[in-house]
């Protein structure tokens, strides 16, 4: 039979521990460059499927669906509605958090009528953790909070966070 070791048997066994000190460089690829660049100006951009019109946020270069190359860039809006919401007491760092982050998906507004956004950006929602205990915060329109122009990088993190509007 098996079963995890317990926490004195664990003390049983020399352990040891050890932090790597490991670094990591990832090309964005052609799509989240131009995500990531239009961040850095301030916009939200997609990728438009020609076959279905679904808009990709971030940006993919083939269609999900249809599998389709998608063909257009598109600016949508930074605003949109709160589909999912979650608090993380674990940071992106894996450490234990006192107050909890809120993270979840926001599915963002098209630029245009005919167009529909597909599937939601994920990132911090500014509420607080009793927002989504109740989930009050579902289905709530929110808009991006940006950082000042020039403290923009090009990174997810040139948005703070969506708050509620
Ligand atoms: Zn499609």
């Amino acid at each position: 039979m098996v079963h995890p070791l317990k926490e004195e048997e664990m003390k049983e066994h020399e352990t040891v521990s050890h932090k790597p000190e490991a670094k990591y460089s990832y090309t964005a690829g052609q799509a989240l460059s131009a995500f990531l660049l239009g961040l850095k100006q301030g916009k939200i951009i997609g990728r438009k499927c020609p076959k279905c019109g679904r808009v990709y946020v971030p940006p993919r270069m083939y269609c999900e669906d249809c599998f389709y190359p998608t063909s257009q860039w598109i600016e949508v809006q930074d605003e949109g509605i709160v589909m999912t919401a979650v608090a993380s007491f674990i940071s992106w760092t894996r450490d234990r958090l006192e107050e909890p982050e809120i993270v979840g998906t926001i599915r963002l507004f098209p630029s245009s009528a005919r167009d529909y956004v597909y599937p939601g950006l994920f990132h911090r929602i500014c509420c607080s953790f009793d927002d989504v205990k109740t989930m009050r915060i579902l289905g709530k329109m929110v808009k991006a909070k940006w950082r000042p122009q020039e403290k923009r990088v090009g990174s997810v993190d040139d948005i703070e966070c969506f708050e509620v509007i």
